[in-house]
């Protein structure tokens, strides 16, 4: 069990079960909204559960393309990510409390990283921005 929460405390979840993967996206979306990238868990939605304040979080609808709504504390605004739409929640594991047993295995959406900020590891590069994916 993995638990999180948001940074005033009143928005807490629980995963279970493996997620599928961790990544860092650096699309312009999470650049704005989480800080220039988000670490990204994926994983079946049924395996998140909010345990507190539901009521708490507040959402950031998808654009035209239809993808991943971002969820954030009314309160204190924490990117959280997509809590689970559809299959599956894309989450930002900035809000975990606890460890993880796996790693960031690539970077997605490189393109819309900024030029300022470097990749200096080793992690496979995938480029674009999903916004302009269809
Ligand atoms: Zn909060
Ligand atoms: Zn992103």
């Amino acid at each position: 069990m993995i638990k999180g929460s948001c940074l005033c405390g009143k928005i807490k979840f629980k995963i279970s079960g493996e997620p599928f993967s961790l990544s860092y996206c650096h699309c312009s979306r999470c650049r704005k909204a989480a800080g220039v990238f988000s670490a990204v868990l994926i994983g079946k939605a049924d395996n998140l559960v909010v345990t507190e304040g539901q009521s708490e979080i507040a959402k950031f609808l998808p654009g035209s393309d239809g993808k991943f709504e971002r969820c954030f504390c009314k309160h204190c605004g924490t990117s959280l990510g997509d809590m689970g739409t559809g299959d599956v929640y894309v989450i930002a594991a900035s809000a975990l409390d606890d460890d993880l047993a796996m790693r960031p295995t690539v970077h997605i959406h490189t393109d819309s990283k900024p030029n300022w900020y470097e990749i200096v590891d080793d992690l496979q590069k995938f480029g674009g921005d999903y916004i302009d994916e269809k």
